[in-house]
Formats: structure tokens, C-alpha cells, sequence
């Protein structure tokens, strides 16, 4: 019964569609024509500076409006309506329109009545009313955002320990700091008559030459460089290279298996130091039996740390051997800096690689210290930073002096007084960050939180028979309106690092 229905169905529709050809053609239409004026529609890229490259295709064509210039009427699609679509990384930028032999660059802010057009002529078209007709580009095959790079702010930066190199971006090089290269991929064959036949499949890749990151004379120079990726992987350029993605760019190994999806910037003679070390440096001394205080200081670059010393801010530290320059994870924020330190893996393989992760995904500190059946205690402030396997012992302001970094260095030394100091003991001390928000890297107020700090730990170093490790989250640099940090810039991802005894003895032994 069904199948009969199913029948009569399919009879009678396929009459149905018959008679309406029969008048699509009588009306000057047919099936074969309207083929012809869709046809195929070369894909058009939004590519560079972007959170979401695009490619308009075909279906682009459906919300198009009527454009007239000089006589010609175009169906096109606003211009600054699509590059809002792709998410400008930075609201200064430039447009590069591309075609096989001509290219023009506008600004992204001057796009009130500019259109990209298609028509079966001339492909994709940029029509601009306002602009000079130079800028009406035909056939275009990219559009490439380009947005200004800043040190302290957008871009992929190459660093040394102690500057700021330079500065680029994925628009950038996709304008002109890559080469194609053509990777092979495979080779099939077929026989016919005894005759192979061969066909060999490439891709092609854009290459970035080091040199377009290093600088010229550097690349070649320069020794331990790493490389950095926005979710805090970390790994040597040597051997490797680097790709243009749509709207990234990528670092490969030798073998072209992509390492790092999104490439944060570069570091050259990076040091050996670490601030993941504190944790393997305090498990080793606690399984030779040796107590440890762990110092997180928040926010001190190493050029603050210098700085101090110099003007006299750091009496206690200027005493000391000096510290080695260690560098933090990217992003060098609170969260990821303080999860490296505690854990002694990069973000990549802890899971906390910005401000909006706290749950560690390996072992911390507290669970090594427990293996080896050490007692430990977590003293920080008044908020969470991460998850750590140990609660902290929170602390409020309970002596009025407007911070409770002194209440955690009373319960230190409270503890250590008292005879009851666990074997590990881990304090976040976070006042130099605060000020340097406020007032600047360098700035006098937040010397003078500098020089509590390096108070609090001469009383420390004085109390204790163990051995006292310290280091730093993340640095500092300078804004126009006080100071800031999370960008990969030699000022917040140099630290110091500190191994330092106790300077009490006690012949236990
Ligand atoms: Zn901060």
C-alpha cells in the first residue's frame, strides 16, 4: 500500500516539475543558465589580525545590497560590516586587498562607504566610493587585517633578558614575512598498457623565516632561543620552524608536526633559570631532610629587583649573593606564575595558563612534600589564587596596616618561634604587585613596598635554620597610568630567584 502511494507520489511530482520547467524556460530561464551565473565562487580569505578569520564563498553573495559607482551597479557586502565579523585584534588597523598582481592598503577606520563586490567579470571587487579608484581593486583573492603591534600590548614580541626587540603580528607577516613552500605529501600511480603513471600531491605551506622575528643579524647569533605559545608551551627554536596560519602563527619540529598553535613571541639567550625550578630545588632539599620556606613574591621583575638594590630600597637583598634572572610562564599573570611555581610545569602540562584557570590538572608542591612525609602549610592572603592540593590559611588585615602581608609573615615567624614549623612552608607575599599596578614598576611607592618585602625576608632568613627559596609569579613594566603585566616583554617575564640558608645553625647533630 505504501509503496504504491510512494509511487504516485514521485509520478505525480516528477510532472510537476516538468510543467515548471516548461515555464522557467518559456520565461528565458533554465537550469543550465542559472548554473552558469552561480558557477563556481573562488573563496575569498579574512585573514591576519582576527579572532575569527572568514572566507566568504557563494553563500556570502546572499546578503548583498546594491552598490552604484560611475555607472555600474554592484551587489556587494559592506566592507567594515565583514572585518567586524573577523573581530579586529585591535580596534587601529589596516586593510591590505590583494589581488594576484596589485595590492592596496586603507585604513580600517575609513571604510564608511567602502563594499566588496562579486560579479562572474571580475571575481571579488573592492568598490570604494570615497577612496581614489586605485583602491577599487578587481579579482581580489585576500583581505589581510593588519593592526597596529605594540610592545606592551598586541603582537608576537622577541625579547632578550634585558629588551624589547621588536614586535609583529600575523597580519603582518601575512602582508610580507612569509615564503610558500610546498610540502610533499604523498605520491600515487597508475599502469596503464606498462606505462606508470605518477602523480606526486603537495601542500603549500607560508613559511616564516626566522629573520622576520630575530632581526637580521640575530638569527643566526643568537643561542637559547625559545620559543613561547599563548597556552604557556615553551620550546627550543632549534630545529623547528615557524607557518602562517589564517589568523596565527604556528611553530613546527623538523618533522612538521605543529608544536605551538599559536606563538606567543620569541626569546633569545633565555636564561637556564626557571621559576618551575622552586619546586624540584624544594622537594630535593626536603628529601635530604632539609626544611624550606617557599616565597612567592607577587609582581617584581628582575629590573625592579636591580633597580632597588641600586637606590638603595633592598638593604637585605644587596647583602645577599645576588639572585639569578629566572623566566616565568606566559601569560606571566598571578594565577599561571604562581601554578608553575607550585606544580614546576609549564601551564601547558598544569592547565593554568591565564587568569580565568585555578584547578591544577598534575601533582603540586604539597602532594610531593606529603610523599615524602613532610608536614606543610600554604599562608596567603584573603582570596584564592589557585586550587592547590593543600587549603591555604587565609589572611585578613588583622593589624590595620592596610595589607595582610605582615599577618602572613607573623605566622611564619609565629611558627618558626614556636617550635612548630612544618618542614615546608609556602607564603605569598602580594603588596609589591598592588603598588606597581598602581604606581609603576619603579615608582617610589612601590620601592617602598619593594623594601617591606625585603624586610620581611631578612627576618625570615634570621629566624630560620632551613633553607629558604624565593622567587616571583611575574614582573612588572609601566603604563601610562601606573603599571601592568601579562605580556610577553622582558620586564614581566624576567624574575629573580633566590636560594638563600637560614642564618640560624643548631647543632642537632
Ligand atoms: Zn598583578
Amino acid at each position: 500500500m505504501s509503496h504504491y502511494l510512494t509511487t504516485q507520489f514521485k509520478g505525480s511530482a516528477r510532472w510537476i516539475c516538468v510543467l515548471l520547467l516548461g515555464i522557467l524556460v518559456f520565461c528565458g530561464f533554465s537550469p543550465a543558465l542559472r548554473a552558469e551565473i552561480i558557477g563556481y565562487v573562488p573563496p575569498l580569505p579574512i585573514v591576519g589580525d582576527v579572532a575569527q578569520p572568514l572566507v566568504l564563498d557563494a553563500e556570502a553573495l546572499t546578503g548583498t545590497v546594491e552598490v552604484t559607482r560611475r555607472n555600474r551597479t554592484y551587489q556587494a557586502l559592506p566592507l567594515a560590516e565583514l572585518l567586524q565579523q573577523a573581530q579586529p585584534a585591535d580596534e587601529r588597523f589596516t586593510v591590505l586587498l590583494e589581488a594576484a598582481d596589485l595590492a592596496s592598503l586603507v585604513e580600517g577606520q575609513r571604510l564608511e562607504e567602502s563594499y566588496i563586490a562579486y560579479s562572474e567579470e571580475y571575481g571579488w571587487e573592492a568598490v570604494h566610493l570615497r577612496h581614489p579608484a586605485s583602491a577599487n581593486i578587481k579579482r581580489l583573492q585576500r583581505l589581510v587585517v593588519i593592526a597596529e603591534t605594540d610592545p606592551y600590548g598586541f603582537g608576537i614580541h622577541t625579547i632578550s633578558q634585558t629588551a624589547n626587540l621588536g614586535s609583529t603580528s600575523p597580519g603582518a607577516l601575512h602582508k610580507d614575512g612569509f615564503v610558500l613552500q610546498y610540502q610533499r605529501e604523498g605520491a600515487a600511480s597508475l599502469r596503464h598498457d606498462d606505462v606508470e603513471y605518477v602523480s606526486t600531491v603537495f601542500t603549500p605551506q607560508k613559511v616564516v623565516p626566522r629573520g622576520a622575528l630575530l632581526g637580521d643579524g640575530q638569527c643566526s647569533e643568537s643561542e637559547n632561543v625559545l620559543v613561547m605559545g599563548t597556552r604557556g608551551e615553551v620550546r627550543e627554536a632549534a630545529g623547528g620552524y615557524f607557518t602562517l596560519a589564517p589568523a596565527a602563527l604556528e611553530f613546527r619540529d623538523e618533522r612538521g608536526q605543529v608544536q605551538i598553535q599559536e606563538v606567543a613571541g620569541v626569546v633569545i639567550e633565555a636564561p637556564e633559570r626557571r621559576t618551575t625550578d622552586a619546586f624540584h630545588d624544594a622537594l630535593h632539599l626536603l628529601k635530604a631532610d632539609q626544611p624550606v620556606i617557599l616565597v612567592i613574591l607577587d609582581g617584581l621583575g628582575y629590573h625592579q629587583y636591580v633597580y632597588a638594590m641600586e637606590h638603595g630600597h633592598a638593604p637585605f637583598w644587596a647583602s645577599q649573593a645576588r639572585a639569578e634572572r629566572a623566566l616565568t610562564v606566559y601569560q606571566p599573570v598571578t594565577n599561571a606564575g604562581v601554578a608553575a611555581i607550585l606544580t614546576g610545569k609549564t601551564p601547558e602540562y598544569n592547565g593554568v595558563y591565564s587568569r580565568r584557570q585555578r584547578l591544577l590538572e598534575v601533582p603540586d608542591i604539597f602532594n610531593g612534600a606529603d610523599q615524602l612525609g613532610k608536614r606543610s602549610v600554604y599562608l596567603a592572603g584573603d582570596r584564592q589564587i589557585v586550587a592547590a592540593s593543600l587549603e591555604q590559611r587565609f589572611h585578613f588585615d588583622n593589624t590595620g596596616s592596610g595589607s595582610s602581608d605582615d599577618d602572613i609573615v607573623l605566622t611564619a615567624l609565629e611558627m618558626i618561634g614556636d617550635q612548630e614549623a612544618p618542614d615546608l612552608m609556602v607564603l605569598h607575599i602580594k603588596d609589591i604587585d598592588r603598588a606597581g599596578h598602581n604606581y609603576g614598576d619603579l615608582d617610589p611607592r612601590t620601592m617602598a613596598k619593594i623594601a617591606e618585602a625585603d624586610e620581611y625576608l631578612r627576618q625570615l632568613q634570621q629566624a630560620w635554620s632551613g633553607w629558604m627559596i624565593v622567587t616571583v609569579d611575574h614582573g612588572m613594566h609601566t603604563t601610562t597610568d601606573g603599571g601592568d603585566h601579562g605580556i610577553l616583554c622582558f620586564e614581566d617575564m624576567f624574575v629573580p630567584y633566590w636560594v638563600m640558608e637560614g642564618a640560624v645553625h643548631n647543632d642537632v647533630e
